[in-house]
């Protein structure tokens, strides 16, 4: 199966409640041979109405963070763990993550990344474990049983809620570049 197929089988869905407020199914976008991953939380409003994941403010300083070491939307591929925007922008429930997370999997086992940069707690929790604290693990590698590289770090809308934010960020991102150069070659 292709990533394309997988979006294709993918329309429609109503696995979870949040099929019925969503206008759009925003599958991930970027490059599907990437080394690199990013997941978020879930689609926003912005990303609701164009279908693409981060196109709002979080999206635009996600970018600078990305051009800040080398790197652009056609370097990385970005995904979420629900595909469906919440009500409000709440964040997703346990049910509605469990339901939408077998997707992410997949898009996973395809794009086969070497590394995978969580966004923030909801994508922490969700893909490591319900007791994991953003605010402790942030900054620290860990490792899948694939030997996937994983680094958590705080979600772009954090930042801009708090500015004291940035320097972590900055610095996770500095981590990331050197072992993505590392991958690359270049180190
Ligand atoms: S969030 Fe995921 S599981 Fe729920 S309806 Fe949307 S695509 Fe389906």
């Amino acid at each position: 199966m292709t990533l394309e197929q997988l979006a294709s089988e993918l329309q429609g869905c109503t696995r979870c409640g949040l099929s019925e407020g969503r206008n759009r199914i925003v599958f991930g976008s970027g490059n599907p041979r990437s080394r690199i991953m990013i997941i978020g939380e879930g689609p926003g409003r912005d990303e609701d109405e164009q279908g693409l994941p981060f196109v709002g403010k979080a999206g635009q300083l996600l970018d600078r963070i990305l051009a800040a070491i080398q790197l652009t939307r056609e370097d990385v591929y970005i995904g979420n763990v629900v595909k469906c925007r919440p009500p409000d922008n709440r964040v997703p429930t346990r049910m509605e993550a469990a339901a939408c997370l077998p997707y992410l999997y997949k898009q996973i086992e395809m794009i086969q990344p070497q590394i995978i940069i969580l966004l923030g707690s909801t994508a922490l929790q969700n893909l490591i474990g319900p007791q994991a604290r953003i605010t402790k693990m942030r900054g620290q590698w860990l490792e899948s049983k694939s030997g996937i590289k994983i680094l958590p770090t705080f979600h772009p809308a954090a930042v801009l809620r708090d500015p004291s934010k940035r320097r972590p960020v900055w610095e996770d991102f500095q981590k990331i570049q050197e072992e993505y150069l590392k991958l690359e070659g270049k180190r």
